[in-house]
């Protein structure tokens, strides 16, 4: 699937693992939902800036990596192991998770070849805890475990409404610049220097625009403002995951249609800036 690839090219990769989920199994079915909205026909594959990924030659499905039920450090490090493939080809990488557990090796792999790497994570949640009962690698744990690594510049977290005071430590010890949803404001626009890794948790919208997660947590972004923030933040972005959505909660498939929407707008701007 990734001998297609080249430089410049954007990968969808496909994620489904949800053995990380400490409340609620789901995620590992959203990639296949993802990709059937995107192709629904109910809507075309144009994002709002007119680029098409329909027609696009540069936008190829790399089909979903070898982890359905599995769990522990294998499968992370098969997670790895998957996008570092891609990255080798000089491609640009969009993956569907999957819960958020996803993100710390799709993250690792991205950190290895983009020095000074940057990351912007949207997410009711803060996902800092050092350990959850179901281990380190649990789905709230990802980001204690990617700044372990020492390799990310900046950690932007932006949606957050959840943080307790474990996590609150976390925050300071790590260095992590947390904009709250009380100091929300439309207009905020982060900016980084140098490249750009955006982790986007789907449950940061307000479960009214998004109800099809494992965890609602009221008080949350509109679906325009994450659209808006995605388009708006200064620097280079170079990779991106689109995380936890759980169809079992997903009345109409609703929030699959939101989940590709940004599908279209992660992967225009990775083509086109
Ligand atoms: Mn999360
Ligand atoms: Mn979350």
């Amino acid at each position: 699937m990734t001998d297609t690839l080249t430089s410049g090219d954007v990968a969808l990769m496909g994620v489904p693992l949800d053995m990380h989920s400490s409340f609620l199994q789901g995620p590992a079915f959203a990639p296949g939902r993802i990709r059937e909205a995107l192709h629904s026909g109910a809507a075309n594959l144009t994002a709002e800036d007119g680029t098409d990924l329909g027609s696009h030659p540069g936008f190829k499905d790399t089909g979903d990596l070898d982890v359905f039920e599995q769990f522990g450090p294998e499968a992370i490090a098969k997670i790895e192991v998957g996008a570092a493939e891609r990255l080798a080809t000089g491609a640009r990488l969009l993956s569907l998770g999957g819960d958020h557990s996803v993100a710390y090796p799709l993250i690792s792999a991205h950190a290895d070849r983009y020095e000074g790497l940057n990351v912007l994570h949207i997410d009711s949640h803060p996902d800092l805890y050092d350990e959850q009962p179901l281990g380190k690698l649990g789905h709230g744990c990802p980001f204690a475990r990617v700044m372990e690594t020492g390799k990310i510049k900046r950690l932007v977290q932006v949606g957050i409404r959840t943080m307790n005071a474990h996590q609150r430590e976390q925050a300071d010890r790590f260095g992590v610049e947390v904009v709250d949803m009380r100091s929300w404001s439309a207009d905020y626009t982060p900016e980084f220097d140098g490249p750009v890794y955006l982790s986007l948790d789907l449950d940061a919208l307000d479960p009214a625009f998004a109800p099809g997660v494992s965890h609602h947590e009221p008080g949350g972004l509109s679906t325009r403002e994450v659209i808006d923030l995605i388009a708006r933040f200064k620097g280079q972005l170079v990779g991106a995951d689109i995380v936890e959505l759980n169809p079992h909660r997903d009345p109409y498939g609703m929030t699959a249609m939101v989940a590709a929407k940004f599908v279209k707008e992660i992967g225009a701007r990775l083509l086109t800036r």
